[in-house]
Formats: C-alpha cells, sequence, structure tokens
C-alpha cells in the first residue's frame, strides 16, 4: 500500500483531529525555549511554521524563514525515544506493613501516540531500539507496551542541516518504509499542499476523514525533487567503508587521547542520541523507611561509574570512554545488533557543548591509522 494522495495545508488539521477521535495522543514539533522539540500537540497552530535550525558543532539556532513552511527545520534535541524509553522509571514501590512489605501495583497510563513529523534517520533510528528492546532474548515490557500502537507521521525533509549525514549511513532523506502516512511538505509562491503517501491500512482509515484528491503525476515528481535535492545538502559525510576493521585497528590512536583533551565527559552525546538506550537503577527510601521505590534512569556511557565492577571503574578515563562510546556506534553494534548504532542525525555534533564532530574523529583515525591489535588499554 503506497498510494498518494494531497492533502491543503489548510485541511491538516483534519488529520490531527481524526487522530485524536480516535484516541491518539498527537505528539508533533513545536517551539519552546529557543528550540524545537516534540511535546503534545493538539493544533497545526503549535507547528514550528515559518522557523527553521541551523546546525554545526555546538551550535544550533532557530531562524526566521523566509516562507511559512510548517516542516522545514531539521531535527532539535529531542528524539522520539523519550516517549518510547522514558528517561526515568518507577519499576516499583513497596509499602512497610505490619507484617512485611507490600509491593504496590505499577501500571501507570500509556498514551497512544500519534508521532507527527519522523524524519527518515529517525525511523531508522526507531527501528533500532525496536530490536534492541523488543526483538533480542528479553523483551523490555515498558518500550513494547508505548511502542505497539504508534501511528507514525513521517515528513520527508526538504532541508539537510548542518550536521546531517544520513546519506553517508543509508538512512534517509527519502523514508521509505515504518510509516502510517508520509507527508512532503510543497510550497510554492500562494500553492501550500502536502502529498501524502498512505502506508497501512490504519493510514488509509485516518485519510477516509481528512478531505484529499488523488495525486497529479507532477506533485509526486515535485516530492522526489525536494527529497533529491536535500540529499545533495549534506552538511557532513562519514565514509563507512571498512569502519569496523579500522576501528578495532586503532585502540591506542593517538586521535583518542587528542579528543579527551576536549571532550568534557559530560554525556550530551548520549542524551540527544536516538539509539543510545542504556540505563542505570536507583533505589530510594523515605525517611520513616516505610516506602521505598525502584526507579530507572537513562545513563551514559561517559559516567565513570557506568563500568563500575567490583573493585573499580573498567574505563576510568575520558579517552577510554570516548573511545568506547564511538566505538561502539559504530562498530560493535553491527556486532550486537546486525546494524550500526548510528543514523546519522548529526544531533551529537549539534549538541556536543565542544562541537566533538564523530564524522571528524572517524576522518581523523581514517588518515593516519596506526594498525594495532583489537584490544587497547583503559
Ligand atoms: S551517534 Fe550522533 S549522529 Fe549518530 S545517531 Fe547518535 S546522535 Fe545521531
Ligand atoms: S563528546 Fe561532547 S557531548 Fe559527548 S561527552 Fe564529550 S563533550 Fe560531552
Amino acid at each position: 500500500m503506497h498510494e498518494h494522495v494531497v492533502v491543503e495545508s489548510a485541511h491538516l488539521q483534519h488529520l490531527l483531529d481524526a487522530l485524536a477521535a480516535r484516541g491518539y495522543q498527537v505528539v508533533g514539533p513545536t517551539v519552546r525555549d529557543g528550540a524545537i522539540v516534540y511535546e503534545a500537540i493538539d493544533s497545526v497552530d503549535e507547528l514550528p511554521i515559518g522557523w527553521t535550525d541551523e546546525h554545526d558543532g555546538g551550535r544550533y539556532q532557530l531562524k526566521k524563514r523566509d516562507d511559512q513552511a510548517w516542516f522545514g527545520y531539521v531535527v532539535g534535541p529531542h528524539s522520539w525515544k523519550k516517549f518510547l524509553h522514558p528517561p526515568e522509571l518507577r519499576l516499583w514501590q513497596a509499602q512497610r506493613q505490619d507484617n512485611g512489605f507490600q509491593f504496590l501495583d505499577e501500571s501507570p497510563d500509556i498514551p497512544r501516540y500519534a508521532f507527527l513529523g519522523v524524519r527518515s534517520c529517525e525511523l531508522h533510528a526507531i527501528a533500532i531500539q525496536d530490536k534492541v528492546f523488543m526483538h533480542g532474548a528479553y523483551t523490555d515490557a515498558t518500550y513494547a507496551s508505548r511502542r505497539q500502537d504508534v501511528f507514525t507521521i513521517a515528513v520527508n525533509c526538504g532541508q539537510a542541516g548542518g550536521t546531517c549525514f544520513c546519506v553517508s549511513m543509508q538512512t534517509g532523506p527519502q523514508v521509505t518504509g515504518g510509516f502510517d502516512l508520509a507527508l512532503t511538505e510543497i510550497l510554492d509562491g500562494n500553492r501550500h499542499v502536502f502529498l501524502v503517501q498512505i502506508g497501512t491500512v490504519q493510514g488509509a482509515d485516518v485519510m477516509h476523514d481528512v478531505p484529499h484528491h488523488d495525486a497529479p503525476a507532477e506533485d509526486i515528481q515535485v516530492a522526489e525533487h525536494i527529497v533529491a535535492q536535500t540529499a545533495t545538502q549534506m552538511g557532513r559525510h562519514l565514509d563507512t567503508a571498512g569502519i569496523q576493521d579500522l576501528l578495532y585497528q586503532n585502540p591506542n590512536h593517538p586521535r583518542w587521547e587528542e579528543v579527551a583533551t576536549r571532550c568534557l565527559s559530560c554525556g550530551n552525546c548520549t542524551m540527544v542520541c536516538p539509539t543510545c538506550f542504556c540505563t542505570t537503577i536507583e533505589d530510594v527510601t523515605d525517611l520513616t523507611g516505610s516506602h521505598a521505590e525502584r526507579w530507572r534512569k537513562w545513563d551514559s556511557c561517559f559516567t565513570q561509574d557506568f563500568s563500575y565492577i567490583h573493585g573499580g571503574s573498567v574505563r576510568t578515563s575520558t579517552r577510554s570512554r570516548y573511545r568506547h562510546w564511538l566505538t561502539h556506534k559504530l562498530a560493535t553494534w553491527i556486532d550486537q545488533f546486525g546494524t550500526s548504532g548510528c543514523v546519522g542525525c548529526g544531533r551529537c555534533i549539534t549538541w556536543c557543548p565542544v562541537g566533538i564532530d564523530i564524522t571528524e574523529e572517524v576522518h581523523a583515525i581514517r588518515e593516519s591509522p596506526s594498525q594495532e591489535s583489537r584490544h587497547g588499554d583503559t
């Protein structure tokens, strides 16, 4: 099912209303605190109309566009993982009773999400987390319950950002699957329409409530041209040829030491990354000792505690932590899950406070490989 129809921008609100009528909470892009973030929205008026975002290493800025595009930005600091894999999650709580502890039921209300504005790289990131949380030996019940009913409205990118490299990772910019509906925004003078590709039966059902007409061949061609143009605008490039061997053969390359002089070990790159999934567990009690809770929270391999085992941490230096993160993303992840852990969204570059660039680090090692053994020191 990949039928194309056209929806006038004036009618896109019907899509949000149709989803709300079916019990979905629509989450989409909106402007808050100088950034485009993903939040619950009720109206298309809450979209970042007329805004775009500029990206570079350690730099992000919203700018007004010359037009009134609704999806004329790239990606912000949020990814969809915060809805599927919450940053903080209470796993259980217990209350002291006369004869011991009673464990209290933990069954939070989980909204049926409709994600509006999902980019191709983000669809690939969701597919990676699906594999991590649902398709291995163990299923993460929280993730699975949040993921199962998601309605996905993808958007083809009409422009690339300064830190994008999805073309290198073969994850975009063209949306190719994993969506219920996929939009391409066409804005030409006074004509403002969305070419809508219908991907599923659920998508077709929702479109019954949205005024539309069959897509003329010209609109399909215009949409293809928009995405093809975007593919030529990538701000970054990553040569992935032989990347596993390259990284496995250079564990003691001097570049790791060099990057460690700049890296703050802050963990921002892992927090904004749409595929990073590591967590820690925290137990808390109240002051009387009568109530206890266990929380799961996002964690980062950039903390020293993350690799703590009895006797100390395995990765004690910033050098070893950065090397671990980059090598996991681009090499060992492939051994572990069968795909790269990087979709080329560029967030780790944009949101690194000192502008460390994963593509630049790989390039530097590729330029002067040292051909060592696989196992480096810490
Ligand atoms: S490693 Fe960086 S560019 Fe790759 S998916 Fe994560 S945040 Fe995006
Ligand atoms: S690479 Fe940048 S974002 Fe990541 S830990 Fe180092 S300083 Fe922080």
